[in-house]
């Protein structure tokens, strides 16, 4: 039962904090970008027509596409897979790329559920990010989607940028809990090499982040999201009650998912793997290429076959993300003929002393000290 992620790499300006595969000089490839989409799905699906439960669209910018591609997109995705009628069918937009025919028509192909990259309140931080969007438009664009009949939005914002004040910080969650989200995901900034904020910290232009800073942020954010009713279910995710992620929940249960489109990354049949990166080529690989057997396309760039150790560890990784969850022992000891103590001897005990994991009942979870030094208890796993 794959979920299935599609990737959108498209975006009219690269943000200067952004890695991800994306493109901002390659709008013209829209619409046979969609057409290699459709040919990889159909490849991929092969006449299984396997359960799907989820759908999202990332990017890059899924909004820049028309809405007519999305809904080929969606009835490609419906011809290959059982889609069911509840299946949530996310797609990520940007502020500033939609208005309400858009929004209400891919609601209509069947998107029932919209993220918006919002990341900050205050205008100067948009700036410094190099983002497009006003904190002005992301209203217009909530109050468009709820005219158009979305009930399940989820917003996102960054914080730990160098030099922010808890104020500026507050100010930003304020403004987003105003705005009654059905899901927030806070993410903490990475400046990673290779984009335009790693170039401005190497040349002393910016001050690099304060961890303790961006700590505090996220103390505050758990006060207020928790005093706003939203559940905390993942390190970096809160939720309105019925409306976590169902997409993202797939990744952090380990769960398999179906990677389409440039760069895109899977996990089915035991192997991770991922496609070529190079929208160009990955559309020339769609349309000359052949079906390989499930789960790849002839797009796939590598395969990774996953011992059982690393299928050990990545359950441990993913799900010690998910806070209320966390690993079920008895689950893991079903899964993989040991318990997670036994898989890893002395090294859950070790955390547990160190206030960074509990035992509650039979279930393995990090503790709130856990949540902020997350990586200093993933690496024991790797
Ligand atoms: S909109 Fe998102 S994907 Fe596009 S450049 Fe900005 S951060 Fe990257």
């Amino acid at each position: 039962m794959p979920s299935l992620y599609l990737h959108i790499p498209f975006c009219r300006h690269r943000c200067a904090y952004c890695d991800f595969n994306t493109y901002s000089s390659l709008s013209e490839l829209k619409e046979v970008y969609a057409a290699a989409l459709c040919a990889e799905i159909t490849q991929v699906a092969a006449k299984d027509q396997r359960l799907v439960p989820t759908v999202f669209f990332g990017g890059g910018t899924p909004s820049l596409m028309s809405a007519e591609s999305i809904g080929t997109i969606l009835d490609t995705v419906r011809a290959g897979f059982a889609l069911s009628p509840q299946a949530e069918i996310t797609m990520e937009a940007n502020p500033g790329t939609v208005d309400r025919p858009y929004l209400e028509a891919v609601r209509a192909a069947g998107v029932n559920r919209l993220s918006f990259g919002v990341q900050s309140a205050n205008q100067d931080e948009l700036i410094f990010l190099e983002r497009e969007h006003t904190f002005a438009a992301v209203i217009e664009a909530v109050e468009m989607s709820r005219q158009a009949g979305f009930t399940n939005l989820n917003l996102d914002l960054i914080y730990g940028l160098p030099g922010q004040t808890m104020v500026r910080w507050e100010h930003s969650l304020q403004a987003i809990l105003a705005l009654e989200p059905e899901h927030i995901s806070l993410y903490c900034l990475t400046i990673e090499p290779g984009t335009p904020m790693h170039r401005w910290l190497r040349n002393g232009q910016i001050e690099p982040p304060d961890p303790d800073a961006a700590a505090d942020q996220y103390e505050l954010a758990l006060q207020m999201m928790a005093g706003h009713g939203f559940s905390h279910y993942e390190i970096s995710n809160w939720a309105k009650p019925g409306f976590q992620c169902q997409h993202n929940l797939s990744y952090w249960r380990n769960q398999e998912y179906l990677g389409l489109g440039a760069g895109a990354h899977g996990h089915a049949a035991g192997y991770r793997y991922h496609l070529v990166k190079q929208p160009r080529v990955y559309i020339r690989r769609m349309q000359e290429g052949q079906a390989r057997r499930y789960p790849w396309s002839s797009a796939v760039a590598e395969v990774i076959p996953l011992s059982r150790a690393d299928q050990m560890g990545e359950t441990m990784m993913t799900q010690l993300r998910l806070l209320q969850e966390g690993v079920d022992a008895a689950a893991f000891q079903a899964q993989f003929g040991q318990t997670p103590t036994e898989a890893y001897p002395g090294i859950i005990e070790t955390l547990i002393q160190n206030g960074l994991l509990q035992l509650v009942g039979e279930k393995i979870r990090l503790t709130e000290r856990g949540f902020f030094l997350s990586n200093q208890v993933f690496y024991h796993f790797v």
